[in-house]
């Protein structure tokens, strides 16, 4: 009785209210995340007890818990919860045919609502790579709710190199520039493709490459990527390369072996000397001859030139532990195709037969590359969480979870380990008012945490629901994409197999 008393109230309070209609309108909500601990890492802040509510995918309202007249569709409980930014994986491999889509609904599954995609055009339009119109369109699908996935924030040109076939035709021409001349073509190739950044490979021909870093930064396109072996991270960051990526070549110029190195790859390129340096001494000459004082003047550099910094450690621990069982035997193999596990074990049993010998070097040189990340954010470096998903052991998804504990291994607190997947991409691509945050305007791509990630960085794992695009997906949808994809992974395989017994 008491509750039909109740709503003949609310019903006589509707029809008297004398509330205009569009002040109504602006009380209501889609979505109402109630009793919440808001992280907002672009604030640095941590807030119990609120109400975030959501119209139109956007956060309209964060207030404390109860203090709002708003009313809401659609209520999740957040008591005892934690919400977070969705993450940005700022270096990722999607464009695979084979495995694009798999990798896109791992992503959006283990929370990953934004990706920087590291070679996203084809060189050859038959091949496995998709080109960078196909990128798009799919980006327009995400962002349409057609396809499941995380929104593509920055679309990079395929890997430029100077490693160029004779009968190279005009694409890979401009892909494989040699003389200043050619980097002119492949600056304007690469504007024409639309490309949003363009990517470094490690081959690139001095001439070229310094022609192309100059008439790149004067046309304020975004370039980076890997360091040309002949040029040290000062020398790139001062060339305005926009990004590092691989903690590859910080830890090397981090030592006195780095400028060493450098000079003999530049007389070897110019006939100078007869062979290049032995990358087999790289990493037991970086540590045993890491300098302090060079190191902060490398770091210095990048800070200076606001050079962001990926550096993506789960590359380098692929490269110590290539051998090892437990490292091999992973359970997250139901999500990767038999085809593709095939490649990343060939590259498993590559490093492991070549580097072998030098296991503890190269574990050290993963430890040198987490100190050095450290000293690089301690300096005031932009650091950005990235992967290399796809690349061998590199599980799309669940990895940025890993590379986050590897960020607070190198020294960064939880709060600055959320910031490197949240507010420094935000930033980085130059969208503060959309990402990045947990605040009212921004778009409400959020993950709603089981634990608290300040206490341990471990629990960006405990997701309990991911909103993405104005849709919520609980736990259960979660379930069902990561199920999707296993079940996918099954199919391929059996078809494979069967193509291979006819
Ligand atoms: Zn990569």
């Amino acid at each position: 009785m008491r509750i039909l008393l109740a709503s003949i109230a609310t019903l006589s309070f509707a029809a008297c209210a004398s509330v205009p209609a569009n002040v109504a309108m602006a009380q209501s909500a889609d979505m109402l995340i109630r009793n919440v601990t808001v992280i907002d890492p672009d604030g640095r802040t941590s807030t119990p007890v609120q109400d975030v509510y959501i119209l139109d995918g956007r956060i309209v309202e964060i207030a404390d818990s109860g203090s709002s007249g708003r009313v809401a569709e659609q209520v999740t409980e957040g008591e005892g919860r934690y919400l977070i930014p969705g993450l940005m994986d700022m270096h990722a491999h999607t464009s695979f045919r084979p495995v694009h889509q798999p990798s896109l609904t791992l992503m959006l599954a283990n929370g990953v609502t934004g990706v920087r995609e590291m070679g996203s055009d084809c060189v050859d339009p038959e091949g496995i790579a998709m080109c960078i119109g196909e990128m798009r369109d799919a980006h327009a699908q995400i962002v349409a709710g057609e396809i499941v996935g995380p929104r593509m924030l920055e679309l990079s040109s395929s890997k430029i190199d100077s490693n160029r076939p004779d009968d190279a035709n005009a694409v890979q021409a401009a892909y494989r520039p040699i003389s200043a001349e050619d980097a002119e073509v492949t600056i304007a190739f690469m504007q024409e493709r639309g490309a949003d950044f363009l990517k470094t490979g490690d081959e690139f021909r001095p001439e070229a490459f310094a022609t192309f870093a100059r008439v790149a930064t004067e046309q304020d396109m975004r370039f980076g990527g890997h360091v040309p072996p002949y040029l040290s991270v000062a020398d790139v960051a001062n060339m305005g390369m926009t990004s590092i990526e691989h903690a590859r070549d910080l830890p090397l110029d981090c030592s006195t072996y780095g400028s060493e190195f450098r000079a003999g790859v530049l007389a070897a390129l110019s006939g100078e000397r007869e062979s290049f340096p032995n990358r087999m001494e790289m990493a037991a000459r970086s540590r045993d001859t890491f300098d302090e004082t060079i190191c902060a003047g490398q770091i210095e550099a990048m800070r200076a030139n606001g050079t962001y910094y990926v550096p993506t450690h789960l590359t380098r621990e692929m490269d110590y532990r290539a051998g090892d069982e437990d490292y091999r035997n992973d359970p997250r193999f139901d999500y990767i195709m038999a085809m593709q596990q095939r490649f990343w074990f060939q590259d498993m049993d590559r490093t492991a037969e070549r580097l072998g010998p030098i296991r503890s070097d190269l574990e050290d040189f993963f430890n040198l590359g987490l100190r050095t990340t450290g000293l690089a954010h301690a300096a005031g470096v932009q650091i950005m969480a990235g992967t290399d998903a796809n690349d061998t052991m590199v599980f799309p998804g669940f990895s940025l979870h890993d590379e986050l504990r590897h960020l607070v291994a190198a020294g960064l607190s939880p709060m600055d380990a959320l910031r490197a997947a949240t507010s420094v991409p935000a930033a980085y691509l130059g969208r503060e008012s959309d990402f990045g945050g947990v605040s009212e305007g921004r778009m409400a791509d959020l993950i709603l945490l089981r634990a608290d990630p300040l206490a341990d960085i471990g629990n960006t794992r405990e997701i309990e629901a991911v909103f993405f695009g104005g849709r919520l997906h609980d736990r259960a949808a979660l379930d069902a994409m990561l199920a999707e994809v296993r079940a996918w992974v099954a199919d391929a395989d059996a078809s494979m197999a069967a193509q291979a017994d006819d």
